[in-house]
Formats: C-alpha cells, structure tokens, sequence
C-alpha cells in the first residue's frame, strides 16, 4: 500500500509519528519516493519565491480618520440640554404645588405614620382625578388643597401645556433632523 498524501507531507514537516515505516517503504518504493521528490521541490520552490509587496497598504484602510468625532452631534447635545432645562423648570413648577399638598402632614407636632402619608396621597389623588372628569379651568381650585398664592390655576395649566408643546416640538425638531440626515 503507497503512502498517502498527508503521511508524505507529514514526513516532509517532520511531524510524521511512524518515520521508519514511511523510510522502509520509500526506500522500496519508486513511485512513493518520486512523489516525495517532487513535493519536496515544490515546497522548496514555494520558500524561495520573493515576498511580493501588496500595492496598496491594506492596514492603512482601517486607521480611523481624524476627521470623525466620537462626539454626539451637535445638535443632539442641544436638545438634550434643553429637555434637562425643561424638566428643573417644571420641577420648579410643581415643588410649591407639591410643598402645599404635604403642608398639613408636615405641620402636626406628631409624626404621621407612613399609612397616613399614603391615606392623605390617596385621597388627594382620588379628588385629583375626578377634577379631571369635568375637564373646566374653574375646576381646579375645587381640589383638597389651595394653590400656593401668586400662582393662579390658568398660570399653572397654561404653564404645563407650554411644556408639554415645548417638550413635543423638541422631540419633533430630533426626528425631523435625524431623518433629513439621513
Ligand atoms: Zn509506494
């Protein structure tokens, strides 16, 4: 049986486990031994060819451009920005809103018990809602508790929608910029 092409090139790599047997048989072999002949000229043939230059550096492609920022865009950052301006503004809104709804819990001596907090919370959210059943400005001031003063109901409604159209249109002004990028 002639020896087959991986135990020839093995026997060329000097990785081959069963070096004597693959030697007897080449040495009785004719046919084996030409083939290892002419596998050995063409490896030989393949190390002495030149290391050809590639005529374009290929490592030169992926070299990141100092022209790209990793920075957001411009204008991302913009209105990110404003969006956290938006949101102080309407906390700033609501923090009296909010001083004047907890005012009695805060003013007794005692310390009110958590479930009296969230009986107080619920009650005044229950009144809340159903203010908003009858969707009328008037409405508002019929709540369990007053607005502080200097703050009249329209100021503070007209104040929200203000936000929440400022809010939308930022949001409107990200896609519409993203998409026209694009
Ligand atoms: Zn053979």
């Amino acid at each position: 049986m002639h020896l087959t092409e991986l135990q020839l090139n093995e026997y060329l790599d000097n990785e081959s486990d069963d070096r004597v047997r693959i030697e007897t048989h080449l040495s009785s072999c004719d046919e084996c031994a030409a083939r290892l002949a002419a596998l050995q000229a063409l490896f030989t043939e393949i190390e002495s060819l030149p290391e050809l230059k590639l005529s374009t550096d290929l490592a030169a492609r992926f070299v990141p451009s100092p022209n790209l920022s990793p920075q957001l865009p411009r204008w991302l950052t913009l209105t990110a920005a404003l969006q956290a301006v938006l949101a102080v503004v309407a906390i700033i809104f609501a923090a009296p809103f909010m001083a004047d709804l907890l005012a009695p819990l805060t003013a007794s001596r005692i310390v009110p018990s958590w479930a009296d907090v969230m009986l107080e919370l619920q009650i005044a959210f229950v009144v809340w809602l159903q203010s908003f059943q009858s969707i009328r400005l008037p409405e508002l001031s019929s709540l369990a508790f007053n607005l502080p003063q200097g703050i009249s109901s329209e100021i503070l409604i007209l104040s929200v929608i203000g936000l929440l159209f400022a809010w939308g249109f930022g949001n409107w002004w990200l896609l519409h910029k993203k998409n026209s990028l694009v």
